[in-house]
């Protein structure tokens, strides 16, 4: 079973480009006044992390 991941957002360097939710493919991060994580429609791709140009993401593992 491929792992499930929750994003994390550091608010110190996001600055709120939207960069990261343009690239999900399933619109699980929104971005307007802050940044907000829909973990029940993340699908653990990865794209957001790597998409980041300020590496402004990480993850960590959830239990399914
Ligand atoms: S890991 Fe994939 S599905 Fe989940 S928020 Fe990032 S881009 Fe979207
Ligand atoms: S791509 Fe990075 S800097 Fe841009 S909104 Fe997403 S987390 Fe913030």
């Amino acid at each position: 079973m491929p792992k499930k991941i929750r994003v994390l957002v550091n608010e110190d360097k996001c600055y709120l480009c939207g960069g990261c939710a343009g690239v999900c493919p399933t619109l699980a991060i929104e971005v307007s006044s802050s940044w907000r994580f829909i973990e029940e429609k993340c699908i653990s791709c990865m794209i957001c992390i790597k998409a980041c140009p300020v590496g402004a993401l990480s993850y960590e593992e959830v239990s399914q």
